[in-house]
């Protein structure tokens, strides 16, 4: 496993990958006949997973999701300065680099980029992205101003050093999955966003960085978000009220500090009737002062 410390590593890996899988090189008529004389492979692909570190069993299955569909699989770990508003936990976010490369190798990882903060950002004005309101100034975005903003400013980086082919996020940040796809299609980006299925623990929590924050008290408490999560799903076998569903879920989080819980379609907007393949139940909620935050897709 190559661990890329910095721009030039990551652009001298990448033509590494190009060169062996003779793509670039040749127009992909001629890799083609090459490949076929040559068993060579001729379309390779880079499998791209961006992080913020701390990685666990959720990140760990995007890349074993990547690993089934590409060639090579590539992973950054970056805690991004641009998303974290001023009050947030950017000093404090866990950072566990050793552990972390050590996942890394044994889940066969090929590449991991570690950039530093100055190599990612000019010390001048940039250029921003500012995302879709309607979908970056509810939900997260409602208390987080500029963190849709800083997300894809970096995402956006990352795609233009890696050039992957797929990219791999979690259905976990659901809001950040649907800002993300929606940049790719209005800037016309040349690859594929591949959402996947939340990785819960052992007792339904959804799998995350932040819940090293939790003590013993805070994380029973907290499996009132899971149980929330079951009870519409099993509920929506028979109703596809969509406030009765939401008040089915705000009767699982009795006790906690609810920042939302709304059933919404994939532009963020609310909706009466919940239909399988267009909704999603959001879930933000404090527990212990730990905001942690879990979805349904309908
Ligand atoms: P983060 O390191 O928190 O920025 O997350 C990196 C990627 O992993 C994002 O695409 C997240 O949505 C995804 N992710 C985080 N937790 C989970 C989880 N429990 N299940 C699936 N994907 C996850």
């Amino acid at each position: 496993m190559e661990i890329l410390r910095n721009k030039e590593e990551l652009l001298r890996w990448r033509a590494e990958c190009v060169k062996y899988n003779n793509i670039e090189f040749t127009n992909i008529a001629e890799s083609k006949l090459s490949a076929e004389s040559t068993s060579m492979k001729y379309n390779a692909s880079i499998g791209y997973i961006p992080t913020m570190g701390a990685l666990h069993g959720g990140h760990l299955s995007l890349v074993k999701r990547s690993k089934k569909e590409n060639d090579f699989t590539i992973l950054s770990i970056f805690v991004n300065p641009t998303q974290f508003g001023i009050n947030e936990d950017f000093d404090k976010y866990p950072r566990l680099l050793e552990k972390d490369l050590d996942l890394c190798r044994i889940d066969g990882v090929d590449a991991v980029f570690v950039p530093s903060v100055d190599d990612m950002y000019s010390k001048d004005e940039e250029t921003i992205l500012v995302p879709p309101s309607g979908l970056s100034n509810v939900f997260e975005g409602a208390i987080r101003s500029s963190h849709f903003s800083g997300v894809l400013r970096v995402v956006l980086k990352f795609f233009n050093l890696i050039r992957p082919q797929n990219a791999y996020f979690g259905q976990k940040d659901a809001q950040q999955l649907l800002i993300i796809k929606k940049m790719v299609s209005d800037l016309f980006l040349n690859l594929n966003i591949v959402g996947c299925p939340i990785v819960r623990d052992c007792n339904g929590l959804a799998m995350s960085s932040r819940n090293v924050y939790l003590d013993e008290v805070a994380y029973n408490r907290a499996l009132s978000i899971p149980r929330a999560v079951n009870a519409t799903k099993e509920a929506f076998t028979s109703i596809s009220d969509a406030r009765l569903l939401e008040a089915i879920a705000m009767e699982e989080l009795t006790g906690l500090e609810v920042d939302y819980c709304s059933i919404v379609d994939y532009n963020l907007n609310s909706i009466d009737k919940v239909l399988a393949g267009n909704a999603i139940l959001l879930i933000a909620a404090r527990v212990c002062g730990v905001r942690l935050i879990d979805n349904l897709w309908f």
